[in-house]
């Protein structure tokens, strides 16, 4: 039985996000898209008190309504707070327990520190089995060479102490998929330069960089999992596996991340539509409702279904059920209903939505990533018609 019942706890958690969001994250929502490379220092400071309320932790049901109220706030800053991302997925996917417990637990402590993924390079994003960079093993080291583009949080996870970035190379070129592996890069490793901060359509308050590995050396056990590849199975896929593991645990947080910016953009609608005295009448038949009030009630139908296929995507991952196709169905939805709940939004307010006097034209800006990275809104619909169709990958490319 799927259940999406909160405790008390959390819900205060989801109340105190909420809160944040309104006082901390709104005031300086403008100010951060426009100063797009300033570092949000007081920010950063105010959102570590969050840490008692679970933060931007976890991966359960509760932690995914909060990633949606903080995004609600803004989910630029809300990728700029201190706390493991998509490193952390990663290392939970793919570490042992003992790593878990080395790379993780910094990010109970009092110090602000960010974790990053990096797969993407300049010749693939989508087909991530196609990556160049190598990683070689010399005496009880890695020796990692590549460059990695579009790291989110990757300046902040790379020169801020305590920081960390698993990095996706390859052990062995002609073992394929096989040879995938993932590595935790500690901030200060040398070998590692942050080449270039992207300036972007939206979130800009996040940090998004290429990263550059030239003979960097960490250590042997910072190789999550095994370090052996099968290569006499041809089916051992198990490095890319756990890129696939961990996606399925970040697509629906990034599902979440959709989910708040489109909240924001339905509630300023409804409310702005309040204040000009125009209700939404609801239970009338179709044929009876205004086009704006059929607009309101699509966009609100949209957030609601992208919603539950979130929240049933958390909920199967927190309970350890295979999430495959639930995670990418979530974020598929998320990515297109926030697109279009923004761009609506902008629509419905003309001028208002248009002026950068409101935030409505910045949620648009921002939505519009969710149906990018973590895999591409066409990518997951592969995913999804793979898993529904029953085809392989080499069948449905
Ligand atoms: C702001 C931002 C932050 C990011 N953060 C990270 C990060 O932290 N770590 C990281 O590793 N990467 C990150 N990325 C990279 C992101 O994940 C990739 O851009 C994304 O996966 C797409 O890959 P690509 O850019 O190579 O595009 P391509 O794969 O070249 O795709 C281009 C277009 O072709 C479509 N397409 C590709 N293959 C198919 C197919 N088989 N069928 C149908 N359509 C297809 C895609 O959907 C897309 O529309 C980030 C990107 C951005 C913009």
């Amino acid at each position: 039985m799927i259940d999406f019942e909160l405790s008390p706890e959390e819900k205060t958690t989801i109340e105190a996000a909420h809160k944040f969001a309104e006082e901390f994250m709104r005031p300086i929502s403008r100010y951060y898209d426009e100063h797009e490379h300033e570092e949000p220092e007081e920010f950063i400071q105010k959102s570590m008190g969050l840490r008692s309320q679970g933060g931007v932790f976890g991966l359960g049901v509760a932690a995914a309504l909060r990633v949606e109220e903080y995004c609600w706030g803004d989910a630029g800053l809300m990728l700029a707070m201190p706390g493991p991302g998509l490193g952390g997925a990663a290392v939970f996917a793919s570490g042992t327990r003992e790593q878990i417990e080395r790379f993780l637990k910094r990010y109970g402590e009092d110090k602000p520190c960010w974790g990053a993924m990096a797969m993407t390079e300049p010749h693939c994003g989508s087909d991530t089995a196609a990556i160049n960079t190598t990683a070689v093993r010399e005496d009880n080291e890695w020796v990692i060479n590549g460059e990695k583009i579009f790291v989110t949080a990757g300046k902040r996870a790379m020169e801020k102490s305590n920081g960390l970035t698993v990095v996706w190379a390859t052990v062995d070129k002609t073992a394929g998929r096989a040879g995938m592996k993932p590595f935790v890069v500690e901030a200060g490793t040398p070998g590692v330069k942050v080449e270039k901060q992207e300036k972007k359509l939206g979130i800009r308050a996040s940090d998004t960089v290429t990263l550059v590995f030239d003979n960097c050396r960490i250590p042997f056990d910072n190789i999550l999992g095994s370090p052996e590849v099968r290569k006499v199975d041809k089916t051992d896929t198990s490095g890319f596996k756990k890129a696939m593991a961990t996606f399925d645990a970040t697509r629906p947080i990034i599902a979440a991340m959709a989910i708040g910016v489109a909240r924001a953009a339905l509630d300023f609608v409804k409310e702005t539509l309040e204040k000009e005295g125009v209700k939404i009448r609801y239970g009338l038949p179709r044929q009876k409702l205004t086009a704006l009030e059929r607009d309101v009630m699509e966009m609100e139908s949209q957030y609601k279904a992208a919603k539950m296929l979130m929240l049933r995507a958390v909920w199967m991952m927190s309970q350890f059920q295979p999430n495959n196709l639930e995670s990418s169905m979530a974020k598929v939805k998320a990515g297109l209903a926030a697109t279009r709940i923004t761009q609506k939004a902008v629509e419905i307010l003309g001028p208002l939505g248009y002026s950068r006097k409101y935030l409505v034209e910045k949620w648009m800006r921002d939505a519009k990533i969710n149906d990018i990275f973590e895999g591409t809104g066409q990518i997951n619909m592969l995913v999804v018609a793979r898993r529904i169709l029953d085809f392989t990958r080499e069948q449905l490319k």
